[in-house]
């Protein structure tokens, strides 16, 4: 099944029970037994499971090219569940340039039970080989990378962590499994913040977990349901609702980011550009070879936090906003707005500049977007 099928025909998303061929909102907490432990079909409580959440798990599973699926109420619920799988004394070895709320959740909330994580540059294999003690247990790993979209080779990350029994986790948020597949590259674990291009109308904030294997699927779904970070099942629908065009989606967004992209190279007022689909981009063989596609995401630079600060009012059709990966254009300065948190010593030293900024996307005319976006890089010259 090619990609554009699989994500119409995916998983089980008709209704096994009237055969409505979208899902519906099982809207309900509860069940109805017919005698004491008496399911009729296996639902109990919504917690632990409920029809039009199974369905979108069905989906990101076979998306994945996995068996097992997993919903939750964002991003960072999926991530955290994921290293609940850890016990207090282990170490996680993770990217340095990981997403700041996957970093302040580690750092701030599972370092306190004694969990302990090493932030490492990722692009190179040999960095995460080095830090690996007895006490290792897990490796995970985002590509590419915010804001400068580094690129790190899954496959070897899974080898290297397959060696010494390690759980390699992929956060796919950037790429999606319409581009990128982690679990057939050797990863164990793929985690989604789905509030992005999953969902894809900034509408509804979740997260996904897919697997392969049996036992981990088991221990995921136990600390699902045992700590109950779950999404419900109006998020559940819209999200089902949101993959079913991700193809469609995610070729205007690759063909506008594309087009942005040579613009930006060719224009006199953008200092850097970063982007995998530039040849001379870190790793950018790797990229090739192990995704299908670039992202929607474009970092550059404008020479300070000034014209950055400029630009981004100036445009008309890149909404002023965090996040990213949906159907509209945005725009931010990661060191003002996602990246404010971080130090400005470290935030130097991680190579994101005060006048650096992000691109999102969206599926809007490629035509209006390129000469949206020139025009106002045109404007910061006559200042
Ligand atoms: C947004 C994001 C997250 C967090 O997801 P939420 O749905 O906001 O909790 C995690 N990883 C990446 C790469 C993200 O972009």
């Amino acid at each position: 099944m090619n990609k554009k099928t699989l994500l119409i025909h995916g998983g089980k998303t008709t209704d096994p029970y009237t055969g409505a061929v979208t899902t519906p909102i099982y809207q309900t907490s509860t069940y109805e037994q017919d005698g004491i432990g008496s399911l009729r079909q296996g639902y109990e409580y919504s917690r632990t499971a409920n029809p039009t959440r199974t369905a979108l798990e069905s989906v990101i599973a076979d998306l994945e090219h996995g068996k097992h699926g997993f919903a939750f109420g964002s991003g960072i619920a999926a991530i955290s569940a994921v290293i609940m799988l850890l016990d207090q004394g282990d170490h996680v070895i993770v990217g340095s340039d990981v997403y700041g709320g996957t970093y302040r959740a580690m750092t701030k909330v599972f370092e306190r039970y004694g969990i302990s994580f090493d932030f490492v540059n990722t692009t190179d294999v040999q960095n995460i080989a080095n830090k690996i003690q007895p006490q290792t247990k897990m490796v995970f790993i985002e590509t590419p990378s915010n804001p400068l979209l580094r690129i790190t080779d899954i496959r070897a990350v899974s080898e290297l962590a397959r060696k010494h029994d390690l759980l390699t986790v992929v956060d796919n948020t950037f790429m999606t499994p319409y581009f990128q597949t982690p679990l057939t590259l050797g990863a164990d674990i793929v985690v989604h913040s789905a509030t992005k291009y999953l969902g894809g109308h900034s509408d509804v904030v979740a997260g996904l977990v897919a697997v392969s294997d049996d036992a981990l699927a088991e221990r995921i779904g136990f600390i699902q349901n045992s700590t109950g970070g779950v999404l419900g099942p109006q998020d559940s629908y819209l999200l089902i609702r949101g993959i079913k065009t991700l193809g469609l989606r995610l070729d205007q967004i690759e063909k506008n980011a594309l087009a942005v992209v040579s613009m930006l190279e060719e224009h006199p007022n953008v200092l850097n550009v970063y982007h995998p689909s530039q040849k001379d981009h870190l790793n950018y063989e790797i990229h090739q070879a192990q995704s299908e596609g670039t992202p929607g995401v474009v970092s550059f630079e404008v020479a300070d936090v000034e014209q950055a600060k400029e630009l981004v009012t100036d445009t008309r059709y890149f909404t002023l906003a965090e996040s990213l990966g949906a159907v509209e254009s945005l725009i931010s300065v990661p060191s003002l707005m996602t990246h404010a948190s971080i130090p400005a010593d470290i935030r130097a030293k991680e190579g994101i500049a005060d006048g650096l900024v992000r691109l999102s996307l969206g599926i809007e005319d490629t035509e209006d977007l390129v000469a949206d976006l020139k025009q106002a890089l045109d404007a910061l010259t006559t200042k």
